[in-house]
């Protein structure tokens, strides 16, 4: 069976992540969405919310599991058995980081492989923090976020908003 993983924070996920998860779906047995959580960076949403999040939202794809590490991408990788993480492009601005990030893990482990799948041109300029700022400031963004996370990913903004004022 083959298994890749899609790593990233999705603090939160978006309809960008999604796009990716949902074509790289039919290129693999199984794709597992893993949160790689670093101890050392202040995410706005718990683990355990972006978890949930992931999960409403990749429901309807048979083969996609949602799941996490704390520790190295490419040890988490090798526990799974995957033969690849999937990473999303967009625009030009990912590239050099991607590249970075591709070369570190190289060095972590010389049989690594990623796969990039360049975002939908609809999508190229939407990321999580876009998705917090606007929602910070009060703007739309149920276009921005699936459907079945919309509500609570406003309903969080505007605790914060309150919370904060
Ligand atoms: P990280 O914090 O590790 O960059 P993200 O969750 O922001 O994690 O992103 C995970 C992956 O998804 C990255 O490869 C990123 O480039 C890609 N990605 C993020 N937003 C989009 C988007 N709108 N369209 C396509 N790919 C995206």
């Amino acid at each position: 069976m083959k298994l890749m993983v899609y790593p990233g924070s999705f603090d939160p996920i978006t309809v960008g992540h999604l796009d990716i998860i949902t074509r790289a779906a039919k290129m693999t047995d199984k794709l597992i969405v893993a949160i790689m959580n670093n101890s050392e960076k202040k995410y706005f949403f718990t683990l355990e919310e972006r978890l949930e999040m992931i999960r409403k939202s990749v429901a309807h794809l048979k083969n996609v599991e949602a799941d996490f590490s704390d520790g190295l991408m490419v040890e988490y990788m090798k526990k799974r058995g995957a033969a690849a993480a999937v990473r999303g492009l967009r625009a030009i601005t990912d590239f050099e980081y991607e590249l970075q990030w591709v070369t570190l893990n190289q060095k972590l482990d010389p049989d690594f492989q990623a796969l990039f799948m360049m975002a939908s041109s609809e999508n190229s300029f939407l990321s999580s923090s876009i998705v917090r700022e606007i929602g910070r400031l009060g703007g739309d963004i149920s276009k921005m976020v699936p459907a079945c996370v919309h509500g609570f990913i406003k309903e969080k903004l505007t605790a914060e908003k309150n919370k904060g004022e």
